[in-house]
C-alpha cells in the first residue's frame, strides 16, 4: 500500500510524455506520418468523388462545427488519457515488457528441450520467417478476441464502449475500457513473447526482422495504408483488394449502428479471418451510416458534410 500512491504519483507525472509520445512514436496509429498519409487519402478521395479539385468545401467539411462539437470525442479522449495511466502504473509494472516476456519463452524453450537445433539459415530468409509469422500471429490473436469481445456476454459489456461512439475520428481507436485494454495488452505480451522467444531460441540473439524505423515492416506499410480512417466518416474502400484486406470502409460498417451490420469484419489487416468465419462483408458502394450501439443512438448520421459516406 504504501508503494501506490508513489507509484500513482509517477504514473501522473509521466503521463503527458506519455500522451505527447503518440505522434512521434511509429510503434503508434497516431504517428504523424500515418496521420498526414490518411489526410492525403482522405483528400483524394473526396475530391475523387466530388469530381472537383477545389480543396475548399474539403477544408469547410474538415471543420464542421457539428461534427467536432460531438461529446463522443471528448470520451475518446478521456479513454486515452485514463488507459495511458492505467498502462503506466499498472499494466507494464505488474505484467512485464514485451522483452521480458520474450526472454521468458527463450529460456522456457531452452530449459524444457535442451539445446536449440543447428540452423545456418540465410539472415534474410529467418527475417522474413519471423516478419510474416508475427503479423499473422498478431492479426489472428487480434481477430479471434474481437470475436470473442463480441460472442461473451461479460467481453462484449466492456467492447461496447468501443461500439459506443456515435462519430468516428483517429482517438476512437483508444475508445475502450480499460479492462479490454489490459486483455489486449496481455495477447500482445503473449504473441510477441512467444514468437520472439520462439525465434530467439531457434535462431540467436541476432535474429532481425524486416522493419521500417524499427517497427515490424508489414503493420507499418499497414498503417501508412490509411489505417486512421477506419475510424473517421471518410469512405474508403479497397475495391478488388477487400477480399484481402480489411479496408477503412468495413471497419466502418462493424461500427454500424443497423443491426443488419450487426457482427460482421471483425479483422485489423486481413480480410480472411472474416471470411473463413463467415463473418465478412465487403464495404460495396459508399452509404450513408449511423455509427453507435443499434439501442438509443441518434437518428441521423453525424458527418461533416460534403467528407461523408454519401456518394
Ligand atoms: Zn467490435
Ligand atoms: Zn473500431
Amino acid at each position: 500500500m504504501d508503494a501506490l500512491l508513489p507509484a500513482l504519483l509517477d504514473g501522473l507525472a509521466r503521463l503527458p510524455g506519455e500522451l505527447f509520445s503518440h505522434p512521434l512514436d511509429p510503434g503508434r496509429r497516431l504517428y504523424w506520418a500515418f496521420l498526414l498519409s490518411s489526410v492525403v487519402l482522405a483528400l483524394a478521395v473526396v475530391m475523387w468523388r466530388n469530381h472537383s479539385m477545389q480543396l475548399r468545401p474539403v477544408l469547410r467539411a474538415c471543420l464542421d462545427r457539428q461534427y467536432w462539437r460531438q461529446t463522443s470525442h471528448l470520451v475518446d479522449l478521456a479513454l486515452l488519457g485514463l488507459n495511458g495511466f492505467i498502462r503506466l502504473t499498472l499494466l507494464v509494472p505488474l505484467l512485464g515488457s514485451h522483452l521480458l516476456a520474450t526472454i521468458w519463452v527463450a529460456r522456457g524453450w531452452q530449459s524444457t528441450l535442451g539445446n536449440a537445433p543447428e540452423l545456418n539459415w540465410h539472415w534474410s530468409v529467418v527475417a522474413l520467417l519471423y516478419t510474416s509469422v508475427f503479423f499473422i500471429a498478431e492479426d489472428y490473436s487480434r481477430f479471434a478476441l474481437h470475436r470473442c469481445m463480441h460472442r461473451v456476454p461479460f467481453l462484449w459489456r466492456m467492447h461496447r464502449v468501443h461500439h459506443g461512439a456515435t462519430v468516428l475520428s483517429p482517438l476512437t481507436l483508444y475508445r475502450v475500457h480499460p479492462l479490454e485494454m489490459s486483455v489486449y495488452y496481455l495477447r500482445s505480451l503473449a504473441v510477441f513473447g512467444l514468437v520472439s522467444g520462439t525465434f530467439v531460441y531457434l535462431f540467436g540473439r541476432q535474429l532481425s526482422g524486416f522493419d521500417i524505423l524499427g517497427v515490424d515492416a508489414l503493420g507499418f506499410l499497414f498503417n501508412l495504408l490509411g489505417a486512421n480512417l477506419r475510424h473517421s466518416p471518410v469512405w474508403l474502400s479497397f475495391g478488388p483488394l477487400e477480399r484481402w484486406l480489411v479496408s477503412p470502409a468495413q471497419h466502418q460498417l462493424h461500427h454500424s449502428a443497423d443491426p443488419l451490420h450487426r457482427d460482421i469484419n471483425f479483422g485489423t489487416c486481413l480480410a480472411l479471418w472474416d471470411r473463413l468465419g463467415g463473418s465478412w462483408l465487403p464495404a460495396g458502394a459508399p452509404r450513408a451510416l449511423r455509427f453507435g450501439l443499434t439501442e438509443g443512438v441518434s437518428t441521423a448520421p453525424i458527418k461533416p458534410a460534403g467528407l461523408a459516406s454519401t456518394a
